[in-house]
């Protein structure tokens, strides 16, 4: 070859190549966000595709976050003392015990970092929250999903069944977004007691404070003697703070330490810090909103279900149809209401509860796509 440049399609046929990326990160889907609504005069629309809180933050955080902006030219704790402090006083527990990262969803990344690699599996429920194979697939190691059942809970025994001798994680989803069911305590106690101790068992428990049901189980009743179960929160829901990025894992404090090691260096930011120890001051407040969303939740999901429309109990702030072939034109409808919602072509759409009015909106597009003949 005379002249050459750098071929993006062909680099071999070129003396001067491209840069090259772990084939891992090359193969990997680029992230595609949650969509906006596009804008609109005619009416109000809202984004109900991410499961974010519609109300914002407490005055309380707002000042927390007002006061701490004072002070960013200086870099963060890195050891987050302060809010790792109100959480093992919260959560009774010891701080050793506590790990913090950038969301709950980059503690994920962090415990396959510090626990797998290339040769490594991972064992989790599908569909489930879409970071899981992503983070697997960085990390090099393989993973093996386990469809859910048809009534869209953990296949707990199949899961079981699933983990073999590369199995170094497995991740149990409750309440699991999207499909919004739960685990219950004698399955999920059963389930613990025959995973291998050296397996670790992730209960992320993203939309914990949403569960108003007593058969579902909280996490942390099951850290007494199982050095092998990390519980995963997040401040993104619940808390309302899912700008500012802090998440948290409650464990053994061998894994938390392994969780703490493979941390972004001063990820959790001084605001956020202070923000979420705010928050953790003002649960009365954000807790009864917690529970208004859950009445909101368990109307549109009742309201859907006497449409008849095939959906299963939530425990979380979404709901969930699975529409099959009909998911676009769900999506679109909801679209067209200004209402933007998360679709999943070809299976379903989740549907983050929110304002009454975007609420009501839902309930509507349900209503009149029921009476749509097929
Ligand atoms: C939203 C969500 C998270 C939380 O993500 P953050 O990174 O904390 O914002 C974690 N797990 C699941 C299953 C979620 O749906």
């Amino acid at each position: 070859m005379a002249a050459c440049q750098v071929s993006y399609d062909s680099p071999s046929l070129c003396t001067v190549s491209a840069p090259r990326l772990r084939p891992e990160i090359e193969s990997l889907p680029s992230y595609k966000a949650g969509q906006m609504p596009a804008p609109r005069t005619d009416i109000r629309t809202y984004k109900i595709s991410s499961n974010e809180t519609p109300f914002e933050p407490p005055a309380m955080v707002r000042e927390a976050i007002e006061a701490a902006a004072r002070d960013v030219h200086r870099y963060p704790d890195p050891f987050n003392r302060r809010l790792t402090a109100a959480l093992a006083q919260r959560f009774d527990v010891q701080p050793e015990q506590i790990a913090l990262g950038t969301g709950s969803v980059a503690v994920v990344g962090q415990l396959l970092w510090a626990a797998t690699g290339p040769g490594d599996s991972v064992v989790y429920p599908w569909r489930s929250f879409e970071a899981y194979p992503i983070w697997v697939q960085m990390t090099g190691a393989r993973s093996i999903q386990v469809p859910l059942l048809p009534d869209e809970r953990h296949d707990l025994p199949a899961m079981l069944e699933a983990i073999d001798d590369t199995t170094r994680v497995v991740f149990v989803c409750n309440p699991n977004n999207p499909t919004g069911e739960a685990v219950r305590r004698d399955e999920l106690i059963a389930f613990l007691d025959a995973v291998p101790s050296d397996v670790i068992v992730v209960l992320d428990e993203a939309y914990r404070e949403f569960i108003n049901n007593e058969d579902v189980p909280d996490g942390l009743e099951f850290l007494q003697g199982r050095e092998n179960v990390v519980v995963i929160r997040t401040f993104s829901k619940a808390y309302g703070l899912a700008g500012l990025r802090v998440g948290f894992a409650i464990t053994s404090p061998h894994l938390a330490e392994g969780i703490r090691k493979t941390m972004i260096p001063f990820g959790v930011s001084s605001i956020a810090e202070a923000a979420a120890v705010a928050a953790l001051q003002c649960e009365d407040e954000l807790f009864a909103r917690v529970g208004h969303l859950a009445n909101e939740r368990d109307r549109v999901w009742h309201a859907l279900a006497d449409q008849g429309w095939n959906i299963h109990p939530s425990h979380a702030n979404f709901v969930w149809m699975r529409l099959g072939d009909r998911t676009e034109e769900f999506a679109a409808a909801c679209e067209e209401a200004g209402i933007t919602v998360r679709a999943f072509p070809g299976e379903g759409v989740r549907i983050s509860v929110a304002e009454e009015e975007a609420n009501d909106r839902v309930i509507e597009v349900g209503k009149r796509l029921s009476s749509v003949p097929r």
